[in-house]
């Protein structure tokens, strides 16, 4: 019979709450520390991929999920200058994710995702807190302290648990792109001229040099999410709360698809952080085999691939498999192990599929962008049925 272990995990983020979940199943005490007070999720939309959506159905989410989610049929990808349809992929449309990988594809808003996992977290004996410094020893806000056979880092790209694990300190690296957030409401939404673009059939995609822009609607289709990529300015900390210049937006998206320029015209005050990432940890294990890395904190990554998240759930379902097998607290590393041996090749996978997507979708005008735009539009599926 496994040994039910002491967890502590560090982050409230979507990563820490799903491994809570994941190992609360398991009967693990469990024990969740925070740093932020207004504990929630900062930025909009999440498009939540059959590989995320499998593992919410095994833990019991599926209809929670289906309740806060919006069903997509099309992902569409249209040329930046005119808005042209290059390219429309079946999602829901056909049953083709369900056929294919036997789950839907769904697009939700972060903070009911969050909501969803810390409920699920909670009713199952997780014990959430606030925490003021989680370093050498962990500081409870009561004053408290705590021990556990294991400590999971989650806590995110600007990890300070990651370097007792490495014993060097790895900052994430800066991509040279930048995400403008920003929601635009469903009565916003109603221009005639935005009418053309289908929008409500799922993700919208504009590609252009140095560029794009993803557009989707969440909160069961009252909020249109979008997310606004362009080059950095300048190097600047991983921050979630910087304001971003919409003026400045405005100016850049000049000549860009007239409907896409009204949409990014309404947008009142947009939130702005620059983008990292990392190259491949040599361990996400501490030597002592009883710290452990998971979720962005390991391997933070680009989002042009949708996969951030779902990598950080795959790790927590991954972690609590793979703890199934710990027949005593002693072989608790040999477990550890195996989590870090098998989730570090598919992470960095998706790491390196988000960095080939970024110079794909930003290729300047030209023969590369010309010869990309026509595979793109012969493989477009949507003339095909
Ligand atoms: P985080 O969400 O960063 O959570 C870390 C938590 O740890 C935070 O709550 C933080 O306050 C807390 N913390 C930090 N330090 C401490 C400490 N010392 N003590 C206690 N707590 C601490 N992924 C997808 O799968 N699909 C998508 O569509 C998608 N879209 C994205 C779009 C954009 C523009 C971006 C930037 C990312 C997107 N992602 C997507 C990626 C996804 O958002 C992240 O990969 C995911 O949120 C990482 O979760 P995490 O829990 O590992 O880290």
């Amino acid at each position: 019979m496994p040994e039910k272990l002491d967890i502590i995990i560090v982050g409230a983020g979507l990563g820490g709450l799903a491994a809570a979940v994941a190992l609360c199943q398991d009967n693990h005490r469990v024990t969740v520390l925070e740093a932020s007070q207004a504990m929630g999720e900062i930025g909009a939309g999440i498009q939540v991929t059959p590989n995320f959506t499998r593992i919410l159905h095994r833990w019991g989410l599926g209809e929670a999920l289906a309740k806060a989610g919006v069903l997509p049929e099309w992902v569409t990808q249209r040329r930046w200058e005119n808005g042209k349809c290059l390219t429309r992929f079946a999602l829901n449309a056909n049953d083709r994710m369900e056929q294919e990988f036997g789950y839907q594809y769904y697009l939700i808003h972060r903070k009911d995702l969050h909501r969803i996992l810390l409920e699920k977290a909670v009713e199952l004996g997780a014990v959430v807190k606030t925490a003021i410094s989680v370093q050498q020893r962990v500081i409870l806000r009561d004053g408290a302290s705590l021990a556990a056979h294991l400590i999971i880092a989650a806590d995110g790209i600007k990890s300070v648990l990651n370097r007792f694990v490495t014993g060097a300190d790895l900052k994430p690296q800066p991509t040279g792109d930048a995400a403008y957030r920003a929601l635009l409401t469903r009565e916003q939404m109603q221009d005639p001229e935005l009418a053309s673009l289908r929008l409500e059939q799922g993700p919208t995609v504009w590609l252009g040099p140095k560029s794009h822009v993803v557009g989707y609607y969440v909160d069961g289709g009252r909020l249109y999410n979008m997310v606004i990529l362009v080059p950095q300015e300048e190097a600047d900390e991983e921050n979630w709360k910087l304001q971003g210049d919409v003026n400045k937006l405005r100016i850049f998206f000049k000549g860009w698809d007239t409907r896409l320029q009204k949409m990014i015209g309404m947008i009142g005050s947009s939130y702005i952080w620059n983008l990292y990432d990392r190259e491949a940890l040599d361990r996400w294990l501490h030597p002592l085999g009883n710290l452990v890395l998971l979720g962005d904190a390991a391997h933070p990554m680009l989002p042009y691939v949708a996969q951030g998240a779902a990598s950080a759930i795959e790790d927590a379902a991954s972690l609590a498999e793979c703890l199934k097998s710990v027949p005593a607290v002693h072989s608790l590393r040999i477990s550890l192990t195996v989590y870090e041996s098998l989730r570090k090749p598919r992470a960095y996978s998706m790491r390196d599929a988000g960095r080939k997507n970024q110079v794909y979708f930003h290729l300047p005008d030209g023969p590369e962008q010309e010869k990309r735009d026509s595979e793109l539009e012969s493989g477009d599926e949507s003339k095909k049925t």
